[in-house]
């Protein structure tokens, strides 16, 4: 897959945001997000919220200009009352139809009307025209214009789910050396809730596992990551989007095909919202992500089999 970007990109300083997690004051949300989580008992907790983590990088809700919202869902949406009018919420199509007006007009909704009434939401069309853009297969707007964040069309979990591929800058492309030794053009795919875990997605065809490296790395032997997996394979996911996720089964799945070419360009990481294997293998908000190379990838790729093969020593 080759994914072709502007050159100018040096950036506007413009600053947006995708998706706003977990609310902080949990006990802050809509009656049925309430419900939901009494009934299924889980246990979250949340240390910080939006603004507090934006001061840390010296920034405050004032300075984003639009928070791009993956989806609805709850663990997503966050806390919009804390960002002013002035920032505009971005969404994927059919969001406004599907999931307005919020609570207390619809007594079901994870949305809180009121927070949503004070923002302009920006309702993303990737219509076929002239202008028809596609990225990798995904349907694609160019957010800024200049080839350095791209709004995808990923629906299939929800109705309007949007994913992300943002260009991240090298430190060393602005050494001055010639253009022709830079470093190739790095991305991060934001995922949203695309997928739910990153066994989803990997390993494929075109990203096989190398099993004898992780039996290196985990000290077991290589047979291990082939017998954990349902169908003996290295070139297959191990897991499938359960459908009781999707809300289109099959479009979930064709975007979960399409995430799987951008997993496997070694220029492109692909971040997911739940995948919990990245805490604390990489730098999180204000550190740069631009520190990004091709052995961290390789590392942050396969975190995930620590699940597999924890589960399998508790069981
Ligand atoms: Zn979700």
């Amino acid at each position: 897959m080759t994914i072709e970007v502007n050159e100018d990109t040096r950036g506007s300083q413009r600053k947006i945001l995708f998706d706003l997690g977990l609310r902080k004051e949990l006990s802050s949300h809509p009656p049925a997000v309430e419900r939901f989580l009494v009934e299924s008992g889980w246990d979250l907790q949340v240390t910080k919220d939006i603004p507090e983590i934006l001061k840390e990088g010296n920034l405050s809700p004032t300075d984003i200009e639009a928070v791009v919202f993956s989806h609805h869902h709850f663990d997503h949406v966050g806390d919009l009352s804390q960002f002013p009018s002035t920032t505009t919420v971005v969404v994927g199509p059919g969001f406004k139809n599907a999931h307005l007006p919020g609570w207390p007009v619809n007594p079901e909704s994870s949305l809180i009307d009121d927070d949503w009434k004070r923002h302009n939401i920006r309702e993303i069309s990737f219509d076929v025209g002239p202008e028809e853009l596609f990225i990798g297969g995904f349907p694609a707007v160019d957010y800024f214009g200049d080839g350095s964040f791209y709004l995808l069309n990923a629906p299939g979990h929800t109705i309007g789910h949007l994913a992300a591929l943002a260009k991240i800058s090298l430190a060393s492309a602005s050494s001055g050396e010639h253009p022709s030794q830079h470093p190739r053009d790095k991305f991060v795919f934001l995922g949203g809730d695309i997928c739910h875990y990153p066994g989803v997605f990997r390993p494929t065809e075109s990203s096989p596992l190398d099993t004898e490296a992780q039996a290196a790395l985990y000290t077991c032997p290589a047979s291990f990551f082939l017998d954990v997996h349902p169908e003996k394979s290295c070139e297959k996911p191990y897991y499938r989007m359960p459908a009781h996720c999707t809300v289109d089964e099959k479009a979930a799945g064709d975007s979960i095909r399409k995430l799987c070419a951008f997993d496997a360009n070694e220029d492109v990481l692909v971040i997911i919202g739940h995948d919990a294997s990245l805490i604390g293998k990489m730098d999180f908000f204000p550190k740069p992500i631009n520190v990004w190379e091709k052995e961290a990838k390789d590392t942050l790729q396969w975190a995930f089999l620590k699940d597999l093969c924890q589960n399998t020593i508790h069981n």
